[in-house]
């Protein structure tokens, strides 16, 4: 904790300006030389198989703000062919985010599953012109005969069937006459193909589960190189985008498109992926976080989901600002968690009030007090910006302030409270402390005792003489207990998915709930959501957990950069 209120202490850190874009320059490129009639179109695709995370927002900017930017559109779809993993929760929730991020996909709200007549035709369309087949082989065998890097593939015994055969085959598969697995629907391109994505890849499995949206109707579903061109070209998407691992794939969803009657072409790009340290990006994992109960679900404010860093107190416009400054590379890289609490602290900076809270009490009693009065202080509620206005704040004569604002025997550099030496009580008094109070049997500090200078109201000497520390405090009566959820990184390695069991790193200190924590009476009743900044120790936000009078705060982020610390101890 600083002596002196630093201005803003993050101020000082990464700030190169917003990243590089190639994605954007590829766009500005295409209208520029009146590539799709000048339109832009992008579309956001997920998977309703989990909640959206950090990674999630990277791609949500780029789409919805690259449409934005230029007068176009981007559809929120979702890429539901997937039966088993997918549910109604995921694409509430997935809609939810969205907005909150501040983004609108007016009206166009899609659905992969939608499609899945004119897939299915187009499907049709490739047995017609030679181009697909109906493969007996299970998926073993086709793995199996898929060859290597470096060697080539293996025809299907069952690659030259007819037209008539094929087309018999597909639609008994249809109706449901095969039993999973037992066949699949492949495009029949080259078994000897360099890029493996190519030889041969299947289009249509069997599943009979039932789905989300179209229930029974089918139980023949497309994969997603299938679907996903098909999909983009159906709703006239101009520029795809999409992480890197596609970039095997760019070269099938050309041809797919290439051999149908598609209404149109839509390119596909391929941007790195975001990687953030000391947390994971994947939703396979992030399940598993959940189902186990390693975090109290998806909104759990360690979590690097929407909903996670919402409820721990970020702004939309935090994350925004964040997925500007990383910018749109091609090379994968990872991003110090440092970078995005920078963006939410000069968010909150300008945005929330200042308040007091205590996190770890120590009682101030004020002897030349006089003993049950209370005067109230007006105090402002953020020093730079009278527009934010002012509370009022009870002062008595027993007050907290924080057991590490007092030291018995201070060392030389420590300039707060200690015996015979005089700090300021921000906003209130200056106090001299007098004494201490042990406990005999621990020998713990229980009480500091002080006396006040009544000349200094509201913080400042009339005769000029300085202080060297101004400490926040609260009202030991008035005061308001709370519990403040304190949150650490929820890894203790940077890379916890690296090799072996990403879960053998999870931080067991990843919460820390101070007992006796306080705040000032203003605090008891404010709404779910709402963000403060604790006067010295940092962000916080009221949880929806809080009852009435008792409030909970998530802290969103201490004031100061704390990772160089975590970095030297972690590893
Ligand atoms: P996960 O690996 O977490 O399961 P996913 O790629 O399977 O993610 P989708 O729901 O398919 O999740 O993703 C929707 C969109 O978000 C896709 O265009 C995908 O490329 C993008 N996306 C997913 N994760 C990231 C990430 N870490 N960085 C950038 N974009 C991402
Ligand atoms: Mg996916």
């Amino acid at each position: 904790m600083a002596d002196k209120p630093a201005p803003n202490p993050a101020a000082a850190k990464p700030n190169d300006g917003p990243g590089p874009d190639f994605v954007r320059a590829v766009i500005k490129e295409d209208i520029a030389t009146n590539k799709h009639g000048g339109r832009v179109a992008t579309r956001f695709p997920p998977e309703p198989n989990g909640y959206l995370h950090m990674g999630h927002a990277k791609s949500i900017c780029l789409n919805f703000g690259a449409a934005l930017e230029h007068n176009g559109t981007c559809n929120l779809r979702f890429d539901d062919t997937n039966p088993v993993k997918e549910s109604t929760e995921y694409v509430q929730s997935i809609q939810e985010d969205v907005r909150w991020l501040g983004f609108d996909w007016q009206g166009r709200l899609y659905y992969a599953s939608d499609y899945f007549p004119k897939l299915f035709d187009f499907a049709v369309e490739l047995i017609q012109k030679g181009l697909a087949y109906v493969d007996d082989l299970s998926a073993d065998e086709i793995r199996e005969h898929r060859g290597t890097l470096t060697g080539p593939g293996k025809n299907s015994p069952y690659r030259d069937r007819s037209v008539e055969e094929n087309l018999n085959l597909f639609m008994r598969m249809r109706d449901g006459e095969f039993p999973d697995g037992s066949r699949v629907l492949r495009a029949k391109i080259d078994m000897a193909h360099p890029n493996l994505v190519m030889r041969d890849p299947t289009l249509y499995r069997i599943r009979k589960v039932r789905h989300h949206r179209t229930g029974d109707t089918w139980c023949i579903y497309p994969l997603y190189d299938f679907t996903h061109c098909l999909s983009d070209a159906l709703e006239g998407i101009t520029h795809s985008i999409c992480t890197l691992e596609f970039e095997n794939n760019r070269a099938l969803y050309d041809w797919v498109l290439d051999n149908v009657s598609a209404p149109c072409h839509p390119r596909q790009y391929e941007f790195a992926r975001l990687n953030l340290n000391y947390t994971v990006l994947s939703k396979r994992k992030l399940i598993t976080l959940v189902q186990e109960g390693h975090v109290r679900g998806w909104d759990d404010p360690r979590m690097p989901t929407i909903k996670g860093l919402r409820r721990r107190g970020y702004t939309p416009e935090s994350i925004r600002f964040f997925c500007e400054r990383i910018g749109v590379a091609r090379r994968d890289s990872t991003v110090d968690m440092a970078l995005l609490e920078f963006c939410v602290r000069e968010d909150l900076n300008a945005r929330v009030p200042r308040v007091f809270g205590v996190l770890n009490p120590v009682k101030v009693v004020i002897e030349n007090y006089p003993e049950g009065q209370t005067e109230t202080i007006t105090a402002p509620l953020h020093p730079e910006d009278a527009s934010f206005g002012a509370r009022p704040v009870p002062f008595s004569r027993e007050l907290y302030i924080e057991r590490e604002d007092f030291m018995e025997d201070p060392p030389k550099k420590f300039y707060r409270l200690a015996p015979g030496r005089e700090v300021r009580l921000r906003y209130a008094y200056f106090i001299t402390c007098a004494g201490v109070v042990k406990d005999p049997a621990t020998g713990e500090i229980t009480e500091i005792r002080c006396v006040y200078d009544p000349a200094t109201k509201g913080g400042d000497a009339p005769d000029g003489r300085k202080v060297k520390a101004t400490l926040h405090w609260v009202s030991a009566s008035h005061a308001v207990p709370v519990e403040a959820r304190l949150y650490g990184p929820l890894f203790t390695v940077p890379d916890p998915g690296e090799g072996g069991d990403f879960r053998a790193h999870l931080n067991p200190k990843s919460l820390e709930i101070p007992p006796g924590a306080v705040v000032e009476p203003w605090l008891a009743d404010q709404p779910a959501e709402s963000g403060w900044q604790f006067e010295r120790l940092g962000y916080f936000c009221v949880d929806k957990d809080s009852a009435p009078g008792r409030p909970v705060f998530n802290r969103t982020v201490a004031l100061k950069d704390e990772w160089a610390r975590i970095q030297k101890a972690g590893g």
